[in-house]
């Protein structure tokens, strides 16, 4: 049963929409529920755009819910709640403040004494390892001197919950893994001014070393997934087989949408014009294909160990498996990525028929490459403005997704050279008019 009390958070059948730019609007996150109780670490975990940063934002009283409830202790959350703190991705200090100014400055707004707010500065960048460096400026800091700023800033105030989006994203491989470890060494110790913890990450390694329970949300719209609680104690060893299997798991959950029910187009989700393409290089692709046909994958790998051997991240190999079997160069399933008979004949060709090869893929499989392709030769100018298909995109997706998609359109149509285009003018055209198919 649900207890309102030891909740610190309910939320209970959160929608939220923004309008897009057709004047229709683009549903984010729908029916979630998610309750956090003190004395836990709870991640969020999905792919970029799932809406992640929509329901912290929601919980930090930034952003107000379209419909269902969002409660800190009982009250509904309608201005910032006391007690909530936020650590963001990007450090987000003032360049002009020192350390311990940026640091105090999150006490001001609780009118609390300046004497006090000394005190407690000063021992928050203690305990986060910035003694010494109270009057540097952030330009003086290394990125994670600059993020132990951010955490400062938001312990200062002793939160109930401290909300972390990302946190670590922006910070290189060993400096995040630093962080992380000091972070859960002070959590175990007991030694944080913090009751709980709720941090969104599409990292699924990182979820699995740091949180008590995991929720996976599905994207387009986000929704809660799937929960996962993680049972092994502190410090967690990343090699311990429980945790692979862990890891292992998850990724094949979230893989588990992405699989066609038949090998046909039909499981392609979204699969028209509104299909919005990330921003992948044509070249990673054909090196992941290159990789995948050689030793020792011979075509079929598992996601987690083909992401740490090329030291990608989750979100990045997922997207770059989702293109490959939107390309029908590969199929994901389960956690696995397995080449198709097309992208083994691609990993075997020279670089002119990889790019025929590749121009038919797009044609065939990508229906906004053959609109493009289909305009052009269409038009006794060959040429179209960018416009003419932003404006078709933003029917379907936010302007952001529309502008990814345009790039990741150009980038892969100059590889397969099915087309031109000129930067400056934003215009399409034809290389050589006079071969169109
Ligand atoms: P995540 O953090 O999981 O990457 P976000 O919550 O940032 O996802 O965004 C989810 C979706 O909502 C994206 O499509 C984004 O473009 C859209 N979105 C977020 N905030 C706004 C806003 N203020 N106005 C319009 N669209 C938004
Ligand atoms: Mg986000």
């Amino acid at each position: 049963m649900l207890d309102k009390v030891s909740a610190l958070i309910d939320i209970r059948n959160v929608c939220r929409s923004f309008p897009k730019g057709s004047g229709e609007e683009l549903l984010v996150l729908e029916n979630v529920d998610l309750t956090i109780r003190s004395g836990e670490i709870v991640g969020l975990l999905g792919r970029s755009g799932s809406g992640k940063s929509t329901l912290l934002r929601i919980i930090a009283g930034l952003v107000k819910p379209s419909s269902g409830q969002a409660s800190c202790r009982g009250q509904t959350i309608v201005v910032p709640p006391n007690g909530v703190a936020m650590v963001f991705q990007s450090f987000a200090l003032f360049p002009w403040l020192t350390v311990l100014q940026n640091v105090e400055l999150g006490l001001e707004a609780l009118g609390i004494d300046a004497a006090e707010r000394r005190k407690r500065a000063l021992s928050a960048i203690d305990l986060i390892g910035l003694d010494g460096f109270e009057s540097a400026y952030p330009k003086e800091l290394s990125g994670g001197m600059r993020q132990r700023v951010g955490f400062a800033r938001a312990l200062v105030v002793h939160p109930d919950l401290l909300l972390m989006d990302e946190p670590f994203s922006a910070l290189d491989v060993l400096t995040a893994e630093t962080l992380r470890t000091d972070l859960i060494d002070l959590w175990i110790e007991g030694r944080l001014p913090i009751k709980s913890v709720l941090m969104v990450t599409h990292n699924i390694e990182e979820a699995v070393l740091m949180c008590d329970r995991i929720l996976v949300f599905s994207s387009n719209p986000g929704r809660v997934a799937a929960e996962i609680k993680v049972e092994m104690t502190h410090p967690r060893n990343r090699l311990d087989p429980h945790f692979r299997q862990l890891v292992d798991s998850i990724y094949a959950r979230m893989t588990q949408r992405a699989e066609p029910k038949a090998p046909s187009t039909e499981g392609i989700p979204g699969s028209g014009i509104g299909l919005a393409l990330h921003h992948v290089s044509s070249n990673v692709l054909s090196g992941l294909i290159e990789t995948l046909a050689g030793a020792p994958y011979h075509g079929h790998a598992d996601l987690p160990v083909i992401a740490s051997q090329l030291q990608l991240e989750a979100d990045d190999i997922l997207h770059l498996g989702e293109s490959l079997q939107l390309l029908r160069f590969a199929h994901l399933s389960e956690g696995d990525l397995m080449l198709t008979d097309a992208g083994k004949r691609f990993a075997n060709l020279e670089t002119d028929s990889r790019k025929r090869l590749f121009a038919e893929h797009l044609v065939a499989f990508v229906p906004v490459m053959g609109l493009i392709r289909r305009v052009l030769d269409e038009r006794p100018s060959h040429t179209a403005p960018a416009a003419r298909f932003r404006n078709e995109l933003e029917d379907y997706m936010s302007e952001e997704y529309a502008d990814e998609t345009l790039k990741t359109v150009v980038s892969w149509g100059r590889y397969a050279e099915l087309f031109a285009y000129d930067e400056q003018s934003e215009t399409f055209s034809l290389e050589n008019p006079g071969e169109s198919a």
